[in-house]
């Protein structure tokens, strides 16, 4: 476990009155080079913890109020997380388990929690499979992140909120819009209106150059606000129920990342 405390920069369904309880893991299934988090998760920090002791980070945070546990870049972990959400079931504790992630997640691991997941939350990164291999270091992103896609939206459906307006189980997409449309972010939205009808989405805006976006001139241009605007307005006319969040700075970005 890299941190793990109570997050307010999370969307507004996930926050609540009392915050997002985030457990943050050393480590990245994927490699992006543009990574906002590379310190996490490109180099090895925080400790050594077995599902007890994650099941007991998650059960304090819970205790304190936290609306749920949300687990951040688990699937390289996805075995000790599956044994953690079973501790804290066993615990008594009843509050949802969201699973934060790249978008890059094998359905055989993912059917491995089915049951244990209420709310999944993904980072839908590419539709374009080069730019998945170049910049994030995987051959088939768009394909492997479809497949994952339709599989978490099988067993939580779309989003739904209770009286507080807090998430309780579902899907929730995001998006982060890469500088000149690397991400072909329409296409993107359109795999996900396909994939998983009236999910909800939240396109992101904030990206910045960071880890070795240097080496890519492509990675250091800027994103204009119209485009993601416009993109936000795309998803809701693909029947996409808009999840914006605020555009955080890029330490309360940890969104999958991430
Ligand atoms: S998925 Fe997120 S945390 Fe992982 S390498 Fe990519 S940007 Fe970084």
């Amino acid at each position: 476990m890299a941190s793990a405390g109570p997050h307010f920069g999370e969307e507004p369904v996930l926050v609540g009155k009392g915050g997002s309880g985030t457990v943050f893991f050393s480590g990245c299934s994927l490699d992006c080079v543009f990574c906002q988090n590379d310190d996490i998760s490109h180099g090895v920090s925080g400790q050594k913890a077995s599902p007890a002791q994650i099941a007991a980070t998650a059960m304090r945070l819970a205790g304190t109020g936290c609306v749920n546990i949300n687990f951040v870049t688990p699937t390289h972990v996805a075995h000790a997380v599956a044994q953690a959400i079973a501790l804290i079931r066993e615990g008594g504790c009843t509050v949802p388990v969201v699973y934060n992630c790249g978008g890059y997640e094998p359905v055989e691991v993912l059917r491995l929690l089915d049951g244990l997941v209420e709310i999944y939350m993904p980072d839908l990164k590419w539709a374009d499979a080069d730019a998945g291999r170049k910049y994030s270091g995987v051959p088939d992103y768009p394909a492997v992140a479809t497949a994952a896609l339709a599989e978490m939206y099988r067993q939580v459906g779309t989003l739904k909120t209770d009286g507080r307006g807090v998430a309780t189980r579902g899907v929730l997409v995001r998006h982060l819009v890469m500088p000149d449309d690397l991400s072909r972010s329409r296409d993107v939205i359109d795999i996900v209106a396909r994939t998983a009808p009236g999910c909800a989405i939240n396109v992101m805006g904030q990206y910045h150059p960071a880890y070795r976006a240097g080496e890519f001139p492509e990675l250091m241009a800027h994103v204009p606000r119209r485009n993601v605007d416009d993109l936000r307005e795309y998803a809701a006319s693909q029947g996409l129920v808009r999840a914006d969040g605020v555009d955080r700075p890029d330490r309360d970005q940890r969104i999958d990342d991430q």
